[in-house]
């Protein structure tokens, strides 16, 4: 599996400090095999290994994970934020009813569907009513007023009786009788075909037309596999949609399908449909569907953990610091820096926060290449030296200005700094501990 051969890469990766082009190429090649394995379409496969490689090498270095771990991380934003990041709400009319459209070609899970989100939009206090435009189907109508009965929805259906009938009129007088009787939302169920065929798009365009939905949902069955890229295409372009919902994710699919459509199309999967009762169903989860994509859930876990153990590290490291417990060292100093450098993204909302505008100010004159700098002369240094910055004498701090490449004026005004630093994390220590980490490295 990826989750085997990626942790042997990253065995082979272990305690090196940057991401260097050869471990991004390696990484990145195990990545496209998994996502080709799991049923991404291939030029979209292509265009996200790319654009992974591109933010994997203007990555910045973490400190708590190893490349190779590094790298997945990369690829597990990358994804999720493709997948849409966290489900957004379905799109309510501002007057009632809400009419939502379900597309999708025969077999894909609409008329499921129908019954899930009935039941699911009348646990949240709505009143809906299915509609049964697809006429296309002897038993179509009443698989509908089945589904419709298990959840407790009412089903709007053509006449008995009444010959073949038509979708789009059906559609459009369910809408008048939601109107009528004040149903808050109308799930209209239409019909599909086994394949992309022009006659059932302009079915659906027409029923479309006749109700102006405010949610298209395409319903999309996660088993299809390569040709997912096709037919959201098929029905991007015929129909148009708003959302997608990926069904039958109870079976053994890895969910390709999921990236091929939200990357082509741009829409957001909304929800995710996992078996064949009406309970099987829930709000589609970015994240969950990444590491099913890649297959290692694991090795985020890994990850996960990792991160954790190093920031509580960290902080406990600083809150022995900040109480007076242990010296704080040049390389405490260092890493309040690297911090603060990461903290750089943060400068308008400190902004917005009250008496943080100091801070901001402080962030601003803050330059990033000033933490190279201290890194190179802090490095220079010897252990007792970094321990003990009181031995640091002229003959010293020349040599140490000729090692990292900078100036004796340098090392002196880092030393003032890192002495004012040592002196706020005291005055820190005395008044409880209270006060903003990072603010000593200013
Ligand atoms: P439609 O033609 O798009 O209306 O599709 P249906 O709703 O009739 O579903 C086709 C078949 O797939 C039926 O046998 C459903 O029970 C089944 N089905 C629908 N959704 C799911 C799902 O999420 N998981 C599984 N295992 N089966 C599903
Ligand atoms: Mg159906």
């Amino acid at each position: 599996s990826l989750s085997d051969r990626l942790t042997a890469t990253f065995r082979s990766l272990r305690g090196k400090g940057r991401l260097t082009e050869d471990d991004i190429n390696t990484t990145v090649a195990e990545i496209r095999r998994a996502l080709l394995e799991a049923d991404v379409a291939l030029p979209v496969v292509r265009e996200f290994t790319a654009a992974v490689r591109e933010r994997a090498l203007s990555a910045e270095v973490s400190a708590a994970l190893n490349p190779g771990q590094q790298i997945v991380k990369i690829v597990n934003a990358e994804l999720v934020e493709i997948l849409g990041g966290q489900a957004r709400d379905l799109h309510f009319a501002k007057r009632p009813p809400t009419v939502i459209l379900l597309a999708g070609l025969q077999g894909a899970g609409k008329t499921t569907l129908a019954g899930k989100l009935g039941k699911w939009l009348r646990d949240q206090g709505h009143t809906p009513l299915l509609v049964a435009s697809d006429l296309q189907r002897p038993n179509a109508v009443t698989q509908l007023q089945v589904v419709g009965e298990r959840a407790g929805v009412p089903v709007w259906a053509p006449e008995p009786g009444n010959g073949v009938g038509d979708p789009v009129e059906v559609a459009r007088s369910g809408l008048a009788h939601a109107r009528d009787k004040q149903y808050s939302v109308v799930v209209v169920d239409t019909a599909g075909r086994l394949g992309v065929d022009a006659e059932l798009m302009a079915q659906a365009a027409n029923i479309r037309d006749a109700v102006d939905p405010d949610e298209i949902l395409f319903v999309l069955d996660a088993m299809i596999g390569q040709d997912a890229v096709t037919t959201a295409q098929a029905f991007a372009d015929g129909v148009g949609f708003t959302g997608v919902v990926l069904s039958k994710l109870d079976g053994d699919a890895r969910g390709g399908a999921a990236l091929s459509v939200a990357k082509v199309t741009g829409q957001p999967v909304l929800f995710a449909s996992t078996g064949e009762k009406l309970t099987d169903f829930e709000r589609f989860h970015a994240d969950r569907m990444a590491s099913r994509i890649l297959d290692m859930g694991d090795i985020l876990t890994l990850i996960e953990q990792a991160e954790r153990t190093f920031d509580a590290e960290q902080a406990e490291r600083m809150a022995a610091k900040v109480t007076g417990e242990e010296d704080f060292t040049l390389q405490d100093f260092l890493d309040q820096m690297q911090q603060l450098k990461k903290m750089g993204s943060m400068k308008k909302m400190l902004g917005m926060l009250p008496g943080m505008g100091q801070m901001r100010e402080a962030l601003e004159n803050f330059d990033e290449r000033d933490i190279d700098r201290v890194e190179a002369i802090v490095h220079s240094m010897t252990p007792a030296e970094r321990t003990n910055p009181k031995i640091l004498n002229g003959s010293r701090r020349s040599r140490i200005a000729r090692g990292s490449g900078t100036t004796v004026a340098e090392v002196n005004s880092l030393m003032e700094r890192f002495d004012a630093a040592k002196t706020m994390m005291r005055q820190m220590a005395r008044s409880g501990g209270k006060g903003v980490p990072g603010m000593g490295a200013l």
